[in-house]
This record gives C-alpha cells, structure tokens and sequence, in this order.
C-alpha cells in the first residue's frame, strides 16, 4: 500500500519535483496534468482545458470546468467553487498549476472521512474452497458421528470417543485453508515487488496464471521511451523559406512541456524531450526563446486528439504551435494539399520511425478564441520528424517465452500502423507467417467493423494501432467473448474503464496517471513488458504451489480419517489418541505445506498452456490422489498397529503414530515436484528441508522427551521399533513416486 501511495509534483525551490502526497503542507505549488488524483485541497492559480471528474465529493456526474479567476460570492457549494480542486477529485483533461490550501483532515474529502471502498473480497480459488471446505466439514462431521455411534455400540468409553471424534474433525476439516492461501498470495506478492512488479489486487497473483492474451502499448512498454529525432524531413517551400525554417525549429523547442531538473537536465515526456533535445541542438535552446516568444495558451495532449498546441505572443501578435499525428494536424489544416506529408510519413513510419507532424498557424486573430476548436485551425504543416525508439532488449525475449506459454502478446497503440508493425515485426510479436493485412488494424477499420466481425477479426489481429483509449474497451471485451483471459496495459486517464474490464488489469508504475493505477490490478514498476511475462509465470508458480499444499494437506486429513475410522471397522482399538491428532494437524500438516509454497517452479511452467481459471482443481488426478494415497497412508499406519500388537509390543501405539507422521515427511518430499525425488535439486527449497528437520526433531522430542511422554502418553522407541517405523514409513513416498513414473509416461490429454 505504501509503495502505491499517491505522489504529487511540485515545485519548490524553483525545482520541479515528484514528492509523496502525504508530504504536501499549505502553500506548496502542485501541478496538475490529466489524469491524477487531487493530493490535497488546491485554488487553482493557471489552467489550460483543465476539467474535473468530482463524483467522488459532489456526486456530480460530467465533469466540470475549472478555471483560475476569483469568485466573490461567500458560501458557494462545493461544486461551484470552480477555481478549487479537492482532494479526491480527478483531473480528466488538462493541465494546471495550483496552491495547497488544506491537506488530510482539513480538506472537504477528509471532512466527509469518507471509508475508502478497498475490497478486499476473496481470491477465486479461495471462494472455491471455501465452499469446498464447508462440503468437507458436512462429510467428516458425518463421519465423526458414525464413529462415535459405532464405538458406543461396541461399548468403548465414551467420553474418550467423545473426545476423539472432535479432535477428528478438528484435524481433518480444512479450515485453515483460505487463511493459509492468503499467507501464501502475500508471500509471493512481496517476491513479486522485488522483480518490479507491484500486486494492488492480491487475487491477481492467483488469475496471472490464466492469462491467454496480453494486450500492451508499445512506447515504453516494448521500447525503451528512450527517443531520438533521427530524420527530419521538410517541404520544398519550407526547406528554401528562412523565416518557416526557423518557425520550424521555434516550434520544436517551444511546442512542449519539458522543464528543466535541479541539474538542467531535460525533464518530461519522451517525445517532447527528444524534439527538445533536437531543436536544442540546432541553436534553438527554449530557455533562450521563452522571454521573446512567452506561452500564453495551450491546448493539452490527449491520446483522442493525438496532437497538442501552445500559443505563444511574438510582440502584439500571436502565434501557434502544434504538433502531432500528421492526420490530426491535416485535419486541422489550411486546406493545402497533404498528399506530400502523407506519403513522406508513410515511407518514415515504414522503416519504424514514430513520426510526428508539426505546424503553425501565424496570424490569430485579436480577441484569442477560448474554444480549442477554433484556435486550433488553419494550420499550415511545416515538416515531419521521425524518431527512433528502440525496442527494450529483453522485449524479444519475454515475447518468445508468452508464446511458448500459450499467451498471445497484442500490441495496442497510438502510434502509425506502419510504426507498430515495425516494431512488432522486430520483436516478435508479429512473425513473418502471421504478418498480413489481417494482422494490423488501425482504430478506424475498428470502427467500421460490427461486433459479429470483431469477433471474428479479433482471434488474427496482432497489432491494433491509432486506437482511442475507448476502443480498448471494446478490444477487451470481444476477446473476453471469444473466452480470452484478457491482461491489458495502460496509462492514461481513459484507460481505466479496460483496465478494470480487463481481468488483470496492468497500469505503468513510471508514466502511469493516478487514475490508471486505482483502477489496476497491478503496477509495473518498470514500465517493462518483460516484468509482466515474468509476473505471469510467478502466478502460474504460487497456483502450483497451492494446489501442492491442497494435495499435501487433504491428503494428511484422508490418512487421519482412514486410519481412525477403518480402525473399529476391523476390530483394531483407535490408533491415535485425541492430543496425538492435534499434533498432526499442528505440527505435521503445517509447517511442511506452508513451505511447499516455496518451491520453485515446475521445470514446465511456461512451456505449457494456461490454466483455464475456472478448470476445477481436483481435476488432473488431484482427487483420485487424495483418495488413493490416504487410504495407503491410513492402510500403512493400521498395518504397523496391527503386526504390533500382534507381536505383543507394548509401544504400539507410539509406533503407529510415528509411521503417520513420518508418512507424511515422505509425501512432501514426493510431491514437491512433478519431476523425479531423484532428479530435483534437493537444496532446491531449503524452507521445506528446514521444515521436515524441525518435524522430525519435534517428532523426536516428543517421543523421547520424558516430558512430552507424559503429556503425549507416548513411550521411548526402541532402535530397531524405530528403524522399522523409518522403513514402513517410505511405503507412501515410494508409491507416490511410481505414481508420478505413470504420470509421465502417459502425458495428460489437455497438454498433448
Ligand atoms: P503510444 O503511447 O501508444 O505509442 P500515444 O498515445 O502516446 O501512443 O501517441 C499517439 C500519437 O499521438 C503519436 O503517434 C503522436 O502522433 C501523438 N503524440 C504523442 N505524444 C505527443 C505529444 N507529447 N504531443 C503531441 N502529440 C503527441
Ligand atoms: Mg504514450
């Protein structure tokens, strides 16, 4: 939670920086910018666009516009105080500055002390078995019963089967199954946030392992948002036009919000920065140009509009900047032919370059135009860059092993078809047999497609590219209606609603908006698919991990059950007293279960394909195993009571036992991996080696401890008694062993 805690950006000491929101204290100057969470109470003193979404406080559906000039009237509502924004609230659209007024409980959110809906409802699976154990507790319960009525028939003590049919059920009815999974979930989240990935939702790392499709931007996400303006290409007229030249390169330095750090090193957007960097380079340095040509207005980036616009006073007049999707800018346009823009940003986009259109418009007329719509036309497109973003380096890598996983990674972007099909080609996630015109959409085929065809298209589109956010959502869910286990990345402020749609929803822990990341199941620290792929596979772990400590721990409670009811069955005194069941269900069952959670994973764990998240767990032989393997576990102790007392030994009953819980040690140990005892690592999870010595040692103690005796009514063994109960106690892992043999040499259905 902490680590997910809000941030603000703030300038202090004339610095820009990104602190905690817990930190803010009255008068700090935040910025606003679309997409975030109000850290505190602010009077906004300067915006552009800026609109909020208040639901939250006032119940307001639309969002409302704010604006930095004074109001005068005493008590307005909340929802008229247009030049504050609360905390709580959201920025939709926008960008702004403004002052810290109340922080915490002063603010109107804190006031309210509204309980933060945090659900913290229950993993799939831990429903699952919740309803499971309370089917299990109804069957013991019952088979308790029948003991008890049996044994009294027979004319046992009664107060003893009393006792020994409630610490039956104690043992044998899982209840501490969902609890433990929790623990376990928990465990693995924190593995999890030291490889960057940051679990909001702890039944995400339960559903990771389902995962069937992996929807994901591109810029940052597969490629480093490292850019570099690497081609420029500029008109005729603009190439022999001193003055459009130089508006060109005044465009490029000043048409963005990129500041500077305490170091002057550039601070802000990739593709800003980069044209920052390019203009700079070229003479044109924005702290030189500000004072001359100041921002006055803008028109704020969003990913619908693909573009953004700064006006700037050059003496009395007015000019604008704006740069962008060269189809947005077109049309936006003069009304000059943009044949040339197209083709030249078709070849650009072609060998992977993210281009970008800029323009001007010169002459704006004397009282601005407040509305976007009007300021925003009648641009003349002065020239293209192209900017290289390379892909990650592990990228291709991460791709390779989702494939091999039965997970289809799909590119959803922003960016030029061609652009996305590049970089898709580069790193695998478009091959050269899928690659065709099915393969790449752009997001307005998108929208002259019916649902029916979407449907249809869907399963063979790899690349989507120049979507809006809100195509997204469709994307999510006609894959979902096709039976997709759907995890989807995003940023910004409009991908909230895929991201919640979607069944793991990822938000970007670096350029992530607030919004983004309340809505998300998890967050990439890194902005790095690569960390998602791996998220994955440590999901499919920790499920491994939990149907083996389900195996282990029904299994323990069959041989408890078997043992103790089959005993009066055939004529043998109960084996095990009520305190020797509560040591087993204790000592035994717990610490070893609670380390199989340890275990690394299957050697197989991403060559095979997802789990379907609603495949019932007992299936692939879990129940047939918990049956079976009880019953031997239950046969084996009986068996060591009966040729005991048979042969007049005294210590009957701590013999039996020990071979129960020593039978126990041995199942662990077989089960831990699918693959052979012999051929797994041994000190491959020291946890559960730790564990079993601790058993044993406890085991031991409680045997020989003339203390314990008194309280276990338990009887010193001597060596050869306890050599014998080691031997019999291998029957189990032996026979599970061989089991496992059977299990490989005939490969499951599902998997062939
Ligand atoms: P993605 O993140 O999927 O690569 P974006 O939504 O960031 O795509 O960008 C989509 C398009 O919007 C880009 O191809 C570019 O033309 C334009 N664009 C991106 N960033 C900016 C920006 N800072 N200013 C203006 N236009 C931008
Ligand atoms: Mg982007």
């Amino acid at each position: 939670r902490r680590m997910a805690a809000l941030q603000a950006v703030v300038v202090r000491d004339g610095h820009v920086r990104t602190i905690p929101a817990m930190e803010l204290v009255t008068g700090d100057v935040v910025l606003l910018e679309a997409g975030q969470i109000m850290p505190a109470d602010l009077r906004i003193v300067e915006c552009h666009s800026l609109r909020m979404q208040e639901a939250a406080l006032t119940g307001e559906a639309h969002d409302v516009t704010k604006h930095a000039d004074e109001l005068h009237e005493a008590d307005l509502p909340l929802g008229d105080r247009l030049n504050m924004a609360f905390k709580g609230t959201i920025a939709s659209a926008g960008r702004g500055r403004a002052v810290v007024v109340a922080t915490g409980m002063q603010t109107e959110m804190g006031k309210i002390a509204r309980l933060l809906d945090e659900d913290t409802t229950s993993t799939p699976l831990q429903k699952r078995m919740a309803v499971f154990g309370k089917h299990i507790s109804f069957a013991v319960l019952a088979i308790c019963g029948v003991l008890f009525a049996v044994g009294y028939l027979r004319g046992e003590e009664p107060m003893l089967l009393l006792l020994t049919s409630i610490s039956l059920a104690v043992a044998a009815i899982p209840e501490a199954l969902p609890a433990l999974m929790s623990v376990t979930l928990a465990i693995s989240a924190r593995r999890m946030v030291k490889k960057r990935s940051l679990i909001r939702r702890l039944s995400a790392v339960e559903t990771l392992g389902s995962v069937t499709t992996i929807c994901t931007d591109k810029t940052g996400t597969l490629t480093l948002n490292r850019m570099r303006v690497e081609q420029v290409a500029l008109p005729a007229e603009v190439e022999i036009d001193p003055t459009l030249r130089e508006r060109f390169f005044q465009a490029l330095a000043l048409s963005n919000d990129v500041a500077q750090d305490a170091h002057g090193a550039p601070l802000g957007d990739g593709t800003e920065v980069a044209m920052y960097e390019h203009a700079l380079k070229n003479g044109y340095d924005k702290s030189r140009l500000e004072p001359a040509m100041p921002r006055v207005s803008e028109v704020a980036f969003d990913a619908l509009r693909k573009c953004m616009s700064t006006v700037h006073r050059v003496g009395d007049e007015h000019i604008l900047f704006i740069k962008g999707a060269v189809e947005s800018l077109l049309e936006r346009s003069d009304g000059r032919d943009g044949t040339w823009f197209l083709e030249q940003s078709e070849a650009m986009a072609k060998q992977g370059y993210r281009v970008m259109a800029i323009g001007s418009r010169a002459a704006i007329p004397a009282p601005m135009p407040d509305d976007p719509t009007m300021l925003e036309q009648g641009i003349m497109l002065l020239g293209l860059v192209g900017l290289l973003d390379p892909p990650r380096p592990e990228a291709t890598a991460a791709v390779a092993v989702c494939l091999r996983a039965g997970i289809r990674p799909v590119m959803i972007t922003g960016d030029h078809p061609q652009t996305a099909r590049s970089i898709a080609r580069k790193i695998g996630i478009l091959t050269a047999q899928d690659d065709g015109p099915d393969a790449v959409v752009s997001g307005k085929e998108l929208t002259l497609l019916s649902r029916e065809e979407l449907l249809v298209r869907v399963e063979r589109i790899r690349v989507y590219a120049r979507v809006s956010p809100e195509q997204k959502l469709n994307i999510v869910s006609a894959l979902q209606e096709n039976g997709h286990f759907v995890a989807m990345t995003g940023d910004g402020v409009n991908d909230a609603p895929a991201l919640k749609r979607a069944d793991i929803g990822v938000a970007m822990g670096i350029t992530g908006t607030d919004v983004s990341k309340e809505a998300a199941d998890m967050i990439l620290l890194d902005d790095n698919f690569a960390t998602l792929a791996h998220a994955v596979r440590e999901g499919r772990r920790v499920f491994d991990n939990i149907l083996k400590f389900i195996k282990y721990t029904l299994t323990s409670n069959a041989g408890e059950i078997w043992a103790i009811a089959l005993a009066p069955m055939i004529g043998l005194p109960i084996p095990l007293l009520p305190v020797h069941i509560l040591w087993i269900n204790l000592v035994t069952d717990g610490l070893p279960g609670l380390a199989l959670s340890l275990e690394p994973g299957e050697k197989d764990l991403m060559e095979r394909p997802p789990r379907h998240p609603k495949a019932s767990i007992f299936a692939h032989g879990l129940g047939l195993h918990i049956l079976w393997v009880g019953l031997l576990m239950g046969a084996v102790t009986l068996g060591t009571q009966a040729w005991s007392i048979h042969a007049g030994n005294a210590h009957w009953q701590t013999m039996a036992f020990n071979v129960l819980c020593l039978s126990q040690m041995g199942h662990v140990l077989a089960i831990r991996n699918s693959r052979s005892f012999f051929r797994t690592p041994l000190f491959s999870n020291p946890g559960l080696l730790g564990a079993i010595a601790l058993t044993l040692l406890l085991q031991l103690a409680v045997t020989y401890l003339p203390a314990m005796q008194s309280v276990f009514r338990t009887e010193a063994l001597s060596l050869q008694e306890f050599l014998i109960v080691g031997a019999l106690s291998t029957i189990v892992f032996i026979g599970v062993e061989i089991e496992k043999l059977f299990a490989r040499r005939a490969p499951s259905i599902e998997q062939a």
